[in-house]
């Protein structure tokens, strides 16, 4: 306990320094849950054991510390290009990082290992083989060392998903080393695989610090395929020019959807297994370079990809476990900005997936039970966010996330959910439970089975008692009343039981949720929540122009993107439009290191760009507004982009595909919730000023007055729009 106290009051006065640190290279001023104690446990050189979710920002736990500490930090990372992206964003931000391993040139090598010996890194980064190599053991044993951490450190667990054994010698880290501390760091949540990760990194008395697995900035969304490729375009198309990644189970799925999107006018590469190491890499460069702005993957794609603003994920197809779903929804807004999550599943994806794990010999009972797993959550009606996160172990408090389909109704169940679910258990009731889910559906359907017409079920009263849907429908209710408790399968042959909570259904106490049965043009998806905060105050148009510039930046320099700024730090400069280097540095994820580098570019380029549209520059500083109100319609704001653009009526009615009439509507709302002044994009300048003559004389706010006032020359449309420009405009 003693011991305890004296770390935590010598990491009271170093904690501020690293706060310090970050503010000054990273241009971070706050820490994400869990950093802080994760950063005092690296301060205190006790060993971690760090779980936080994919984006949770691990990384900044470690080489924050190792910025301010004397000696060298050795971060041990399975993949090469893992390694590369982030010491490519190290060195961005003025960090003395390196990188060993069998992509360098002799020459290279001989470089690092200089620069270890004399003391020149903060941060070395290897693969366990570099590591566990003699000549580097001993190179490393023979200077000041300030930790040791491992990233991906469920490979070393063999009941991870992703098993190295060469992570398994990683044990001698603590016999060679005693006195430095090892940290190891994973998104893998189960406790079998973290304390597997103690046991065989032989830490002493590891901290374990395990995050929150929910992302809240993801928007969940789970729908059966019914449309086509018409569901997915809707998601593509609410995120024009941003990147996005689609997942398919297939290669051949991968080849024919990505296209189709190209014919669509969407680019998007390929990514698959089957494709030569010189395609995959130039698919995956031209995505992290933003040349292209979609990939179409099997999950082939992804381990090792750090892109921080990716915009959307969808998956076409089931994924074949909530981890696996986890991990790759898990790829969307790392940022922390918001994201879409979208799963769009079809009747035959379990049994694909079955037909592949047999063929590829991993059909084993925790595979299947994965796949079970997964199979329900599609079929779940409660919370997305919730049943992830219980599948991890963990729970959320809110009962309404704000950011999922349940929550934000936007599925749709069937009128009587009781009286159905009556129909389906009392015929599990009638079978004796003693049979499984897809022989009672035949019996709810009226199926004249063989079998059926043997046993003489078709003379239960329940019998066809739901012929008028298809048994599909029926299986995926049976499906979610096991998802509600409210049955279960026992047995070898997973014959259906009724609990105790499905008793209560029978007796009328207890109504469960089923989904409406999928319709082709039905159960239409409405587009997420509207947009959040985090747009509050940016203009959109500098955003894009920023976007440009920092593409031009990445191919220039022949980094991602994202390593020269984030999505987040484009949007505080296109909110905050700064015109000095002082007031640049202010913007979220601005250090010093690019300030330097990049700031007069990006300044002299906002300036140009504010200065062409007469936009108010150095906007103050202020912390993010609360959401306004909901005063605007989620189909409204889509016309927007077209209003600010400049279109006419016709011409956004034309775009969006609405009639003029609605496109009206969605005009007075853009008018009203951007206060705009100049109604001359819309109505012309002389009759703009006629009206606003008859507005001084008459009033704004009697139309029919003003119509008449005009002797009926003016349309009531026109006057709307000038009435309502004028009143911002003293509004303002
Ligand atoms: P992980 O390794 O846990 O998946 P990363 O370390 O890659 O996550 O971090 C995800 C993103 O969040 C990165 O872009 C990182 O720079 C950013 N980030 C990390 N910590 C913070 C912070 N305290 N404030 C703002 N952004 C942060
Ligand atoms: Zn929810």
């Amino acid at each position: 306990m003693s011991t305890s106290t004296a770390w935590k009051n010598v990491s009271a006065t170093t904690i501020d320094r690293v706060r310090e640190t970050i503010r000054q290279l990273w241009g971070y001023d706050s820490f994400r849950p869990l950093q802080q104690e994760a950063i005092e446990a690296v301060l205190a050189d006790r060993d971690t054991v760090v779980v936080l979710p994919t984006g949770g920002g691990k990384s900044l736990c470690f080489q924050a510390p190792a910025c301010c500490r004397e000696g060298l930090a050795v971060v041990v990372s399975p993949l090469i290009s893992l390694m590369k992206d982030q010491v490519d964003a190290l060195q961005t931000n003025g960090v003395a990082a390196a990188f060993y391993n069998s992509s360098l040139s002799t020459a290279e090598r001989s470089t690092v290992i200089e620069a270890v010996r004399c003391d020149a890194l903060k941060l070395l980064y290897l693969a366990p083989e570099s590591l566990l190599n003699e000549h580097m053991l001993a190179l490393l044993g023979s200077v000041p060392l300030s930790m040791f951490a491992i990233d991906e450190a469920h490979c070393i667990s063999s009941w991870g998903h992703d098993f190295r054994p060469e992570y398994r010698g990683l044990r001698l880290l603590k016999q060679r080393f005693p006195e430095v501390a090892v940290h190891a760091y994973t998104a893998t949540a189960t406790e079998r695989v973290r304390h597997d990760i103690a046991a065989q990194l032989a830490l002493e008395e590891p901290e374990i610090l395990v995050g929150s697995f929910d992302r809240p900035n993801l928007n969940y969304r789970v729908q059966r395929r019914t449309r086509g490729l018409e569901q997915m375009l809707e998601v593509i198309e609410r995120h024009q020019n941003e990147s996005g990644i689609v997942y398919c189970i297939s290669r051949k799925e991968v080849e024919r959807i990505a296209e189709s999107l190209n014919t669509l006018g969407h680019s998007a590469v390929a990514y698959h297994a089957g494709l030569s190491d010189e395609e995959r890499i130039g698919n995956q460069e031209s995505f992290l370079e933003e040349r292209i702005n979609i990939v179409v993957a099997t999950v082939a794609f992804g381990m090792g990809i750090d892109k921080s603003n990716v915009r959307f994920v969808v998956h076409w197809g089931m994924p074949k476990s909530l981890e696996a779903y986890q991990q790759e929804s898990g790829r969307a807004g790392r940022d922390g900005l918001e994201a879409d999550c979208c799963l769009f599943f079809g009747g035959n994806d379990y049994g694909t997936w079955t037909r592949l794990m047999a063929s590829s010999g991993e059909a084993n009972d925790a595979a299947l039970e994965a796949l079970q797993a997964m199979d329900r959550f599609c079929s779940s009606t409660s919370c997305r966010h919730q049943d992830l996160v219980r599948y991890f172990g963990q729970s959320i408090e809110q009962q309404q996330c704000g950011a999922c389909d349940v929550c934000l109704d936007q599925i749709e169940l069937v009128d009587d959910s009781l009286i159905t679910a009556q129909k389906i258990l009392s015929c599990v009731v009638r079978l004796e439970q003693m049979y499984g889910a897809d022989y009672t559906s035949q019996v709810l359907a009226g199926s004249q089975d063989q079998r059926i017409l043997e046993k003489q079920h078709d003379r239960l009263s329940t019998h066809g008692i739901l012929s008028e849907f298809p048994k599909a429908a029926i299986r995926d209710w049976i499906e979610q009343l096991i998802g509600q408790e409210c049955a279960r399968k026992v047995g070898e042959y997973s014959q259906l039981e009724v609990t105790d909570l499905g008793w209560q259904v029978l007796r009328g106490e207890h109504t469960p949720r089923l989904l409406k049965p999928a319709t082709r043009g039905g159960a239409r998806g409405r587009p997420s929540a509207a947009d959040p905060a985090s747009w509050e105050g940016v203009d959109r148009g500098l955003f894009e122009s920023l976007r440009d510039l920092r593409r031009e930046l990445a191919g220039e320099q022949g980094v991602p993107a994202y390593i020269v700024f984030g999505d987040a730090a484009l949007r505080d400069m296109a909110r905050r439009r700064p015109s000095s280097l002082d007031s640049f540095l202010e913007v979220q994820g601005v250090g010093q290191k690019k300030c330097k580098d990049y700031g007069e570019l990006f300044v002299k380029h906002i300036a140009e760009y504010c200065d062409a549209g007469g936009i108010a520059t150095d906007v103050s500083a202020a912390p993010l507004p609360p959401r306004k109100p909901a005063e605007v319609s989620a189909s409204a704001v889509a016309a927007f982009e077209n209003f600010k653009a400049g279109e006419s009526v016709a011409e956004a009615a034309k775009s969006l595909g609405r009639a003029e009439s609605t496109v009206r509507g969605y005009l007075s709302q853009f008018l009203r919730h951007e206060q705009i002044t100049d109604p001359t994009p819309w109505v012309d300048e002389a009759t703009a000023r006629r009206v606003r003559d008859a507005i001084e004389q008459v009033g704004g706010d009697r139309l029919k007055a003003l119509f008449e006032y005009l002797n009926g020359e003016v349309s009531y449309d026109d006057i709307r729009i000038v009435a309502s420009c004028l009143a911002n405009a003293t509004a303002g």
